[in-house]
């Protein structure tokens, strides 16, 4: 006889994320959620991780490479010039707004309590990119108060 059985039937599985799970970028200070953030040079350690992960990604990229191919030419490692960190603060700990436009030393210990709204570091102004052209004009209908 026909001994099949249905298969068993199972519930769906939740997909919700563990609760304990932080829901974004948090303050460095205190953990709560974050509200600001700002940009800071890398240290020594942090930019030789960087560079070693990079070496690593480029490693991989070569031995994955269809040998009968010439390989493209390979980019130059970046510099510590071109890299930050994003540091985050919640609101208590936020910098002032002035501050954070800023690039901030390696060694700023921002947001310690102690500085706040300002840091222990002699930020750097971030070159500006140079605007291309010169923004479009609107029409006159579309400024308001315009005709
Ligand atoms: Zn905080
Ligand atoms: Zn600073």
């Amino acid at each position: 006889m026909d001994s099949l059985t249905p298969p068993a039937l199972t519930a769906p599985v939740e997909a919700s994320a563990p609760p304990s799970l932080p829901q974004g970028p948090v303050c460095v200070q205190c953990g709560a959620p974050a509200l600001v953030n700002w940009r800071r040079r890398l240290t020594d350690s942090e930019f030789a991780d960087h560079l070693a992960l990079e070496r690593e990604r480029r490693a991989e990229v070569r031995l994955l490479a269809d040998p009968q191919r010439t390989p493209p030419a390979e980019l130059p490692l970046p510099t510590a010039e071109e890299l930050t960190r994003i540091v985050y603060g919640c609101g208590t700990h936020a910098i002032s707004l002035e501050a954070a436009a800023l690039i901030h030393a390696s060694a700023c210990t921002a947001p310690n309590e102690a500085d706040l709204p300002s840091c222990d570091c002699v930020p750097e102004v971030p070159v500006k990119e140079p605007l291309e052209g010169t923004a479009a004009e609107l029409p006159a209908h579309w400024i308001p108060g315009g005709p």
